[in-house]
């Protein structure tokens, strides 16, 4: 019996005509035999909503354990909505369909309110639901608590719940219908030349996701590596029946001709924060980044250099922007405590990584890359590598510069 989940985010069902078209394309899938489970995101719009309804309604104060439990209440309604509006066109086309929430399904998950992690199912009838030929209609993003409270799984986390989903049932496939129609080597509206990849291994898809590409949930990536879920990325805007091959996130022996360089990404979103003259003794960086992980600041590259004589040295890390107001707030705070001279923050910074499974077995990548930067005369601040990849941070300026450069040096151009 093939069992295939599908998912549909936000911009696919945001509005009466998009679900209308969902139902197409999902009754469509049905009439090919194939037994449904289908996973909805909210309208597009809506979880921010909710989030500023949320917010409004605490007060600016009010964070934390206090507040988390009920914001899953309402930051996930949204997709109660969508779950219930598809299942009902869905019955408008003739189909046996059925919503299923977080709840009934048995989603259990931590209890870190706002980005709980899935645990697993509970016995709910949903296998029984599919297999007899119900179209189950699933509430993404939510779960429920060994409490029995509301969570979410985080934003973009109806992607994580549908790998979950297609992993519980076995799923051929997990399709995730989204608003292009694959993964890309890079932004197209930065590289006009950029391709759709026809497959692209876990590894690279992690890599792709945490780096700035928006396509899945870097979480719902790691999951289905963990399970061996086949993922497919394709265009809800395609018409039922219609050719859309979408691009496969599956294990690397599936993948025949491997490229050194499969994808290249970017982020604005970040920030360098250096501090001079930190003391060179022990334990120093470990209060350094302790202190930011209890604060939530997610660090990224980290250098240590500069040694000024033996006992000062100069230490660079990059985070997310908005996290760097709170680190360069906590570490002025603790400056007498930690022991460095000075601080100093610049936001005009961006991210450029290239990506590719190819380099675990390639020399000359990170040679490639300097020097077509180089003939651009783009300056290369920090540097940081993977197995799999290289990432170097530039002025925010160069960003577009950086990517059409690095797309064209590693070979990616369509001709
Ligand atoms: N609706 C949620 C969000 O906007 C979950 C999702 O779309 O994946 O983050
Ligand atoms: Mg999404």
């Amino acid at each position: 019996m093939q069992r295939t989940v599908l998912k549909f985010g936000g911009t696919s069902v945001g509005d009466l005509d998009r679900i209308a078209h969902v139902a197409d394309l999902v009754s469509w899938r049905a009439s090919q035999g194939e037994k449904l489970a289908v996973i909805v995101s909210a309208m597009a719009g809506e979880t921010n909503k909710l989030v500023g309804f949320a917010r409004g309604a605490a007060g600016d104060n009010l964070s934390g354990p206090s507040f988390d439990d009920e914001y899953d209440v309402v930051v996930s309604s949204g997709e109660q909505v969508t779950s219930g509006l598809l299942a009902l066109a869905l019955r408008k086309r003739g189909l046996k369909a059925r919503s299923w929430l977080g709840w009934q399904l048995a989603m259990k998950t931590s209890s870190a309110h706002g980005k709980a992690r899935i645990m697993g199912f509970e016995n709910s009838g949903l296998l029984d639901a599919v297999d007899g030929g119900e179209i189950a209609v699933i509430a993404g993003f939510q779960g429920v608590t060994d409490e029995g409270r509301v969570s979410t799984l985080g934003r973009g986390g109806s992607d994580t719940s549908a790998v979950a989903v297609a992993a519980a049932l076995g799923a051929e496939s997990c399709d995730i219908y989204t608003d292009v129609d694959g993964v890309y080597t890079t932004d197209p509206r930065i590289v006009p030349q950029a391709r759709r990849l026809d497959k692209i291994s876990y590894e690279e898809m992690l890599e792709m996701a945490s780096l700035g590409a928006k396509v899945l949930q870097t979480r719902s990536v790691e999951l289905a590596m963990n399970h061996q879920v086949r993922v497919r990325v394709l265009s809800s805007f395609a018409q039922p029946g219609e050719d859309n091959p979408g691009t496969y996130v599956c294990s690397e022996d599936e993948i025949v001709e491997k490229q050194i360089v499969n994808g290249v990404t970017y982020s604005r979103d970040e920030a360098k924060v250096t501090l001079y003259g930190v003391e060179d003794k022990p334990g120093v960086s470990a209060r350094i980044f302790s202190m930011l992980a209890d604060a939530g600041v997610n660090v990224d590259m980290i250098v240590q250099a500069n040694a000024r004589g033996p006992e000062r040295a100069n230490m660079v890390f990059t985070c997310t922007s908005a996290d760097s107001e709170n680190a360069e707030k906590l570490l002025l705070n603790s400056k007498a405590d930690i022991g460095f001279e000075s601080l100093s923050v610049s936001r005009d910074v961006a991210k450029v990584s290239v990506i590719g499974v190819g380099m675990k077995s390639h020399t000359g990548v990170a040679g490639t890359m300097f020097d077509a930067l180089y003939r651009k005369g783009i300056n290369i601040d920090v540097i940081s590598t993977s197995e799999i990849k290289i990432s170097v941070l530039i002025d925010a300026a160069y960003t577009e510069l950086a990517v059409r450069a690095l797309h064209t040096a590693f070979g990616l151009d369509a001709t």
